[in-house]
């Protein structure tokens, strides 16, 4: 369905240009359609007879996807342990603990069901699991010598795509957000199936839908982006913007339909982010998350205005065409993009500098398609939260 997507798109611009030259590393089998976990039993009793359940302390109750793995479990005789300490922004240490549970328990294998922070967690687990050596923020340095566990993830949230991607991002022991990533970090299978993001609370869905959003766009601009991640970014966005300027209008959750629509496009938007990664507003926003609680997709949206302005100014004919596709100008976005991300705190010229200091290294700013630096930042940054 995708290649015709594509092929549609090249043949109403009128040509197959010598910029299509892509490369793709995606090592995720994902399964999606009508009934997909009943549909793929036989890939649990693959994997083996024992399984440790990572999740966080309600989602997978609430999206139903817990009772159904039990169920299929129960069905197949595959032994279970659910490990439901996992907290938003998840912890290097509680990551470590549930590696050592699986350890302790034998597990063949890892089930991460949950938004981002539990699917994150869950690729870490694994990690910890079979590498005993490795302990809380060693993570970040250690070399990883076994092979993690194989690792299914059931996504209850359409934002971070950590379904697809090869990266977790944890809390280190100083409370800073920290992303590791690597071969080592990509699920075995996904089991796409957006029934389990209809149980999403109203400021979650507005919140992962804009966390998705800047992935299509930052990655987008990514010196790192190529032909096929542009396309996936694309695609992601025009299905995107126009559910958030809905949901902006109407104040209610999207209906099912709109749903499996924002889901699908947060995998897409995983698959661009996956080869471009992505820029400064994400690099910046971990700060407000971190110091402020803010959830993470409206953290990075805010910066996200000013990143069009420097992809305006760096790749017009780029920006144009994703203007376009979103069917939008900057003032629109703009607008839409205030009154979600509007916060009633300030921050204080002490905080700023600091930012300023610890964001002197941040890579983010070398994946932005401009020279915007820390300094600039920390004008942002003033501009937006000194009242
Ligand atoms: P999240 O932190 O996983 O979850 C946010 C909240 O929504 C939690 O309270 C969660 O409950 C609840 N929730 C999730 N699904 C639900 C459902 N279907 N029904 C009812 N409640 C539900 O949110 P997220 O935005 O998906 O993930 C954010 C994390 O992902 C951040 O740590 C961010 O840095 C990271 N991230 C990772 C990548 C990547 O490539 N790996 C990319 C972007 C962001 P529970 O607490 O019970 O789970
Ligand atoms: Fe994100």
């Amino acid at each position: 369905m995708l290649f015709f997507v594509f092929c549609d798109r090249i043949l109403s611009k009128g040509m197959i240009s010598m910029n299509s030259a892509f490369s793709f590393y995606m090592p995720v089998n994902i399964l999606s359609g009508e009934d997909v976990l009943n549909q793929n039993k036989s890939i649990f009793s693959e994997l083996g007879k024992k399984c440790l359940i990572v999740t966080g302390k309600t989602s997978a109750k609430k999206s139903g996807a817990l009772d159904d793995i039990i169920n299929l479990f129960n069905e197949l005789n595959i032994e279970y342990e659910t490990y439901d300490k996992i907290t938003e922004n998840p912890l290097t240490v509680d990551c470590y603990n549930g590696g050592k549970l699986a350890r302790d328990t034998s597990a063949d294998f890892v089930v991460g069901i949950g938004g981002g922070s539990p699917l994150d967690a869950a690729k870490a687990v694994c990690v910890y699991a079979t590498n005993k050596h490795i302990i809380d923020d060693d993570i970040y340095t250690a070399s990883v010598e076994n092979s993690p566990l194989p690792l299914v993830l059931i996504g209850t949230t359409s934002g971070t795509g950590s379904e697809v991607s090869g990266v977790s991002v944890l809390t280190r022991k100083d409370g800073r957000k920290q992303s590791i990533g690597g071969k080592n970090y990509y699920a075995k299978y996904v089991i796409a199936d957006a029934k389990y993001t209809y149980s999403m609370p109203f400021g979650v869905t507005v919140s992962t839908a804009l966390d998705a959003l800047c992935h299509a766009v930052e990655s987008m601009f990514s010196p790192r982006a190529d032909f096929l991640s542009k396309e996936f970014s694309l695609l992601s966005a025009k299905m995107i913007y126009p559910l958030l300027c809905k949901m902006r209008y109407t104040k209610e959750s999207p209906n099912e339909e709109e749903r499996n629509t924002l889901y699908f496009a947060s995998l897409y938007a995983g698959f661009a982010l996956n080869k471009g990664g992505t820029g400064f507003p994400h690099g910046m926003g971990y700060a407000l998350t971190e110091d402020f609680g803010v959830p993470h997709g409206l953290a990075c949206a805010v910066f996200l205005p000013q990143y069009l302005k420097e992809t305006e100014k760096a790749n017009p004919e780029l920006y144009n065409e994703l203007m376009g596709a979103m069917n939008t100008d900057f003032e629109l976005l703009n607008d839409l993009f205030s009154d979600f991300c509007s916060f009633g705190f300030n921050i204080s010229d002490e905080q700023i500098s600091s930012y300023v200091d610890r964001w002197a290294t941040l890579k983010n700013f070398k994946n932005s398609p401009t020279d915007f630096n820390n300094e600039d930042a920390g004008k942002l940054v003033k501009n937006l939260f000194q009242k």
